[in-house]
Formats: structure tokens, sequence, C-alpha cells
């Protein structure tokens, strides 16, 4: 058994100040039980706790760590960066730098704009979308989180499904009446949906790869589909690419699966695990917003100098190693998540994997998991044993059913066989 004593102290410190003990809630490991670590420093595909513990990192600090913790490049510019200063409130250089990256990579956006999280971005995506059509209502998925702006919790996936709350309480019925909550991967339901609603939609919102209810899959033509019925009713299809921005493809889903989006949202990777989002597409949409535009969006410290200069060394440096960088991770993630799949079944499991590149699942049912009712068939039972045997095993996954695992270019062949071996003693 691992010692957690300092760990548990933390906790109990921790629960008597922030509620929960915790800052975000799945971070308490509510769905699977076991004492959360309390991490002390992290480099490269690993974390350490308070009591000495390593573990073999498979949540990514929840995706922006593609690159490992505490790598070089991004450790010096942000040194090199805070030693000029920590924020200005004002224009400076960098901003344009991250931003022509940004633009290089996903040639939809044609502008941007920073913001400090991908709740804002999203948030203020949905502003945009509804300030420039005019129109009321949006559609989004089960199980696809965008944040927790009051509109988009509705039937959201991530800890609101990890806690199995239907919505959250303190969102006013007003405020989630506009907000259509359909299954993922029925193209039918979107049409059904602007049938109902005519000229009434403003957008449809979007994971184009499902992260937050475990990893779903677009079925062939789904994502196009969404972009012929948007185009149709003059809706906007917005990407939400907070996750897999950079990471299934440095142009994200939409370059992977070719489709061109009005308006994406943008966080994690971007700003290399500094607080930062964006949200851009159409030049046309986004000249929207203030202070060219009607629609209002602002921030203190967004375009913040430390994020930005996070953001140019990592994104950079996925740029300037992109083949490279991409094909590792897709050889080391097959090799890890197909390899438990294949323990799992020698010891009488069977799961269903679900994978695009560097993300993907082990959801415990044997039905395909295609949307989020299929995901909720899982057990969850025996996610919490899997789990908690892997953190005693020293491999820390996503702690609960509902997220996604990521795996970053500090992983390879030793790390796939640490985590091979870990699961043949857990299963
Ligand atoms: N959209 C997606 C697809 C996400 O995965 C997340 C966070 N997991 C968000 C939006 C919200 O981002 P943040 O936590 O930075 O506010």
């Amino acid at each position: 058994m691992r010692v957690m004593e300092k760990s548990r102290q933390l906790q109990v410190r921790a629960a008597g100040l922030l509620p929960g003990g915790v800052d975000s809630p799945v971070r308490a490991f509510r769905a699977v039980g076991g004492d959360p670590p309390f991490v002390k420093r992290a480099e490269g595909a690993y974390l350490w706790d308070v009591d000495g513990n390593k573990y073999l990192d498979f949540f990514g600090s929840w995706g922006p760590m593609i690159l490992g913790h505490a790598f070089e490049p991004v450790v010096e510019a942000i040194k090199e960066a805070v030693g000029r200063g920590a924020s200005f409130g004002a224009s400076h250089a960098d901003e344009a730098n991250l931003a022509e990256l940004v633009t290089r990579c996903f040639p939809s956006v044609q502008r941007l704009r920073f913001v400090s999280s991908g709740t804002e971005a999203c948030m203020s995506a949905i502003r945009l979308a509804r300030g420039f059509t005019g129109r009321k209502f949006v559609i989004k998925f089960e199980g696809c989180y965008h944040g927790h702006a009051d509109a988009l919790l509705v039937k959201a996936g991530s800890g609101i499904a990890t806690l199995g709350i239907p919505g959250s309480a303190g969102v006013p019925e007003e405020t989630a009446m506009h907000t259509l909550a359909l299954p993922y991967n029925d193209l039918s339901a979107v049409e059904t949906a602007f049938a109902l609603h005519p000229g009434q939609i403003a957008c449809v919102i979007v994971e184009p790869v499902v992260g937050n209810a475990g990893t779903i899959i677009p079925a062939e033509g789904y994502l196009a589909g969404l972009r012929r019925i948007t185009q149709e009713h003059g809706a906007l299809l917005i990407l939400d690419e907070v996750m897999t921005g950079f990471r299934l493809s440095l142009g994200g889903a939409q370059e992977l699966y070719d489709v061109k989006p009005d308006l994406t949202t943008l966080g994690k990777i971007i700003g290399g695990g500094l607080p930062c989002g964006a949200f851009g597409g159409r030049a046309d949409v986004m000249e929207f917003l203030a202070p060219l535009g009607p629609v209002y969006q602002a921030g203190t410290l967004s375009g913040n100098p430390l994020a930005m200069a996070a953001g140019i060394a990592t994104v950079g440096h996925l740029i300037a190693n992109e083949a490279a960088v991409y094909s590792q991770l897709e050889h080391v993630t097959k090799a890890v998540a197909e390899g438990v799949v294949e323990i799992a079944a020698a010891a009488g499991v069977r799961l269903t994997m679900n994978r695009v590149g560097s993300m993907f699942t082990w959801f415990f049912t044997d039905q395909p998991v295609r949307n989020f009712a299929d995901a909720a068939t899982s057990d969850s039972a025996a996610f919490g044993n899997f789990h908690r045997g892997m953190m005693e095993a020293g491999v820390w996954l996503p702690p609960s059913q509902y997220e996604a695992a990521f795996i970053g270019t500090a992983h390879g062949e030793v790390e796939v066989e640490m985590a091979l071996a870990a699961a043949r003693k857990v299963f």
C-alpha cells in the first residue's frame, strides 16, 4: 500500500477551506474513491505527491501538458516573460505572435480573441453567435461539456456526468430554456430541432470528438452533416476544440475531419499549462465584437504575457516538430490503449475502447459507445476498482469514466511497458 499520510492531512486542511477541498469537482475523486494525492511536483510524464509516491501521468492536467511537465523551452519562456512583468493590461507583441501561430494551424480562424479559460471561450462564442444572428436558441449535445457558463450546463458531461446531476442548481430555467440538448451522432435530431424552431437557432456547439463523456468518435459524415444543416438554416457552427485543438492534429479535429466551422473555441494546450483560452473564426462574425461591434466581451488578464509566452513556446514546438510529434503520439497511445484492452480480455473483462490520436477512454461496457447513453452503460463500480488499482500501482488515470485520458510526447516505450505491467497486476 502507498503511504498517503501527508496527502490525507492536506485534504483535511483543504476541506475546511475549499468546498470538497478542491477548486474543480472531479479532483476530489468522489466517483472512483480513494485519496486524491496532493502533488508536489511534475516532470515529463510523471507526477510526485507530497508523500513521495511517483505516478505515471495519463491525464496531463486534463489536456494541456502535451509536451510533458516542466518542458524546458516552456519553462524558459515563462521565466523570460515574468522578468518583464506578469501583467500589463495593455497590448503587447506576443498576442499577435501567438495569434499568428494559431491562425496558421487553424485556417478557419481569421480573427481571434484570447481569454483565460475554455469556459470563457465557449461562453463568449455563444454570445457572439446570438449577437451576430439575432437568434436565441443554442443546440448542444448530451454529454458534451463546454465549460460552466449557465446556458451550457444542460446535460453536460465531465464533472456534471461524474456526479450524476442533470444540470446545476443556480441556473434559472429562463437561462437554460433556450439551450436544446440533443443526442450526439444523430443528425435527424438536429434536423427536427431546426424544423421545430425555424429561424430561431443561433448556433450548434459541439465537441467534434467528445472527451467529456469519455472519448466518443463522430460517425462518418456526422460533422459534415452538422455543417450542411447549420448552413441551410443560417445558423453558425461552433467547434469546441478546447480539448482536441493541437492534440488530434496541429489543426485539431477540423483538420482531421475536414470540416470548416464558423467559430472555434480553444483552451488547454494553447496556453502550455497557463490559464488561457481563445475563440475565433470568420472575420465578419468576429468583427461583431466590441470595440468594432455591439457584442461585449473583455478580460483584465486576457492575453496575459506569461500565458502568451507559454503558448508560443508550446504551439511553436508543435509546429516545428509536427510530423515527429503526432506520429509518436499515435504510436505510443495505440500501444497503451490497445494493450490494456488485450490484458483485460485475457482476464475475462470486456472493455470498449474509443481512441482518436492521443486521447482515449476504456469504457467498462461491452457495447459500442457512440453517445452519452451508451457511455452510461459503463460499470462505474468496476471502473472505480480499476482506477484505485492503477493509482496503487503508480498510474494516474483521469478519476472518472466520463473523462478522456491523454498521452504526451514525454511518454515512450518505457511508459507503455509500465502502464501495461500495472494493468496486468490490476486485472
Ligand atoms: N470545452 C471543452 C471541450 C472542455 O473539455 C473544457 C474543459 N475540460 C472546457 C470547454 C472548459 O474549459 P476550462 O476548464 O478551461 O474552463
